[in-house]
């Protein structure tokens, strides 16, 4: 069936509209002998946090919590954030303990300039890990406000929280400088 001059007319924007985002996607012209596909894919991934959702509900109330060993026996005595059910080295239960930050600074950062897909922030954009005195663990998270030669490894930095509108995921919690 002969096309009309409308469809071929939008057969042609939706082809560039594809080119358009690879461009965007990838920083840089895609030739024109080159065929940009597009696969639409929707998923639906329902989940529980289960005994790790006081976590999440505390990132609400502006507070950071973590989990320590309950077991006296344990030789790990360290807070663990992200939280964990249970210990990692005795596999007892863990209790929660709510982190002071106060000593809050980088460990180590890397900006991320080409996200995949997925990624739900702005770019470009500090990832960072945390050191917390305490905390035996480096918490991944990112910088939300920077400036010039930000972040760098040693910066002081605080958390700030997501409480209009929560997520409910580790988005919902953020650093900035602690000046
Ligand atoms: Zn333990």
């Amino acid at each position: 069936m002969k096309k009309t001059t409308k469809e071929r007319q939008k057969v042609a924007l939706l082809s560039r509209r594809k080119v358009v985002l690879a461009e965007n996607l990838f920083r840089e012209v895609v030739p024109s002998d080159v065929i940009v596909r597009e696969n639409p894919r929707t998923v639906t991934h329902r989940h529980t946090y289960g005994g790790l959702s006081k976590f999440f509900l505390q990132l609400t109330a502006r507070k950071l919590y973590g989990t320590k060993c309950r077991s006296t026996s344990c030789a790990h005595t360290g807070i663990w954030l992200p939280p964990r059910v249970h210990c990692p080295d005795c596999w007892e239960k863990m209790c929660w303990v709510e982190i002071d930050t106060s000593g809050a600074k980088v460990y180590t950062h890397s900006m991320t300039n080409l996200p995949g897909a997925g990624f739900m922030l702005s770019t470009p954009c500090p990832l960072i890990s945390v050191e917390i005195p305490g905390v035996c663990t480096k918490f991944m998270s990112y910088l939300s406000k920077f400036g010039e030669g930000e972040p760098y490894i040693g910066m002081p930095v605080k958390p700030v929280f997501r409480t209009r509108r929560p997520t409910y995921t580790i988005l919902d919690v953020s650093w900035v400088p602690n000046e």
